[in-house]
């Protein structure tokens, strides 16, 4: 840890020193804006609510050697050439951004050194999916949902054989990513309805949600270069959130032999700020614990490195917003709470595992955790196990029952670090309305 996540800094912008704020001077997230009515995307970092354009930053000459460089890969339009950029300038330039902004609100001897109009605020701006992203990989990384949701289908041994070896994974679609914010269309698709003999064709009736964490890759590796595990995660930029909308009754008729298909590439939302890999650094954690039971990684997916600090500890919420409840002005109910702590792969062991057979990751390609759940109920990440695949619906406020979706309700996830000794840093909000089925 540096200088960067003292817990004692503050910021000469007011809002990033409140102490709810997701966005205060020790997480430096950077994102791609527009300003609204102008059409043309920038390098943001927040602050606070505020947004400092990095391009527009370059005029000023605050910026000098490897800094530089990365100041100047931001007058882009996505982040995709940030990515490409090694660790230690990445480092150089959020010391630098760390100075820059640093100082206390209402001290008249402090001057803001940015340029004028390098400063937007949020409520003045669109964001836009951060990387143009090659490619999309879903891993299914949470041993309790994966027990969860195999308990559904095969109550006598629901983990399958391998899941304890090997990091389960599919590679998932890029070009229906959205940013949040963006309405979610009900998907339609063949189904076969418990009893009948003839599949049918039509809107989901089993439309689910999946809190997710995602990962940027950073620098890429060439094809047929495995990356070892004390390398993989200087290979990933950042993390964000991600929410794998699933129809459940598309999925279960169509998975197999394959695994999922037209079940999860109608829309995966995305939330719009990255946190870097060198602000969630105090956040680190031991990797799963692997009773003595369980089969050890083999030796491609284990260092003792991974293993004693290989989690990242991130709590991350779900909440929804039905219809009835936005025109009762109520605010959003939380679904459930888990930590990406108690995944039982690691990120470096994902990014390694993706590589090993001479798979070329590239900068912006982005991989998700699996849905995140954790050991207790009110820690499960998704309506299928939260309803038990519809079985013991849910109650909302409202007095309203939910099996899986309605046209109107709106999935809100959120996630923050906390702990003790540490400033509290969060990743903002990736949310998304289900509007319904086109009629034809
Ligand atoms: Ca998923």
């Amino acid at each position: 840890m540096n200088q960067t996540h003292d817990p004692a800094l503050t910021s000469w912008i007011e809002s990033a020193n409140l102490p709810d704020t997701d966005f205060p001077i020790q997480n430096l997230p950077f994102g791609v804006f527009s300003r609204k009515g102008d059409s043309e995307r920038r390098v943001g970092v927040a602050i606070g609510d505020q947004i400092v354009d990095i391009g527009e930053a370059l005029s000023a000459n605050l910026w000098s050697g490897n800094a530089r460089d990365v100041a100047r890969s931001c007058d882009r339009p996505t982040l995709n050439e940030l990515m490409r950029a090694p660790r230690k300038s990445l480092s150089e330039f959020r010391a630098r951004l760390s100075e820059l902004l640093a100082g206390t609100p209402g001290d008249d001897s402090e001057i803001n050194p940015l340029p004028p109009g390098a400063l937007v605020p949020m409520a003045e701006a669109d964001m836009f999916t951060a990387a143009e992203i090659g490619d999309y990989t879903d891993f299914y990384a949470s041993i309790y949902h994966a027990t969860n949701v195999g308990k559904l289908f095969r109550p006598d041994s629901p983990l399958l054989p391998n899941y304890k070896h090997v990091p389960i994974g599919y590679h998932g679609r890029a070009s229906s990513i959205v940013i949040s914010g963006t309405e979610v269309t009900r998907p339609k698709g063949q189904t076969m309805p418990p009893g009948a003999t003839v599949p049918k064709f039509g809107p989901t009736e089993m439309l689910d949600y999946e809190a997710e964490v995602g990962f940027f890759v950073g620098q890429g590796n060439e094809q047929g270069a495995a990356v070892p595990i004390d390398e993989a995660e200087d290979h990933i930029f950042g993390i964000c959130l991600v929410n794998d909308w699933s129809a459940r009754d598309i999925q279960s008729w169509e998975y197999q032999p394959l695994g999922p298909f037209l079940s999860k590439n109608f829309a995966t939302t995305i939330s719009p700020w990255v946190v870097t890999w060198e602000a969630l650094e105090p956040f680190r954690v031991p990797a799963f614990f692997r009773p003595r039971s369980d089969p050890q990684p083999l030796p491609y997916l284990f260092s003792e490195k991974d293993k004693n600090e290989g989690g990242i500890d991130l709590n991350v919420e779900v909440y929804i917003r039905s219809m009835m409840m936005r025109e009762g002005r109520l605010r959003p109910s939380r679904l459930s709470s888990a930590s990406l702590a108690d995944m039982y792969w690691t990120a470096a062991q994902m990014l390694t595992h993706h590589t090993s057979g001479g798979c070329n990751l590239q900068p912006g390609d982005l991989f998700a955790s699996g849905t995140v759940s954790g050991p207790d109920p009110a820690s499960q990440g998704c309506l299928l196990e939260l309803t038990r695949r519809g079985a013991e619906p849910i109650v909302l406020p409202t007095g309203e029952e939910r099996k899986f979706l309605h046209d109107g309700d709106e999935i809100i996830l959120r996630a923050y670090f906390q702990r003790e000794g540490a400033a509290r840093i969060g990743l903002g909000e990736c949310a998304g309305l289900i509007v319904a089925s086109p009629r034809r």
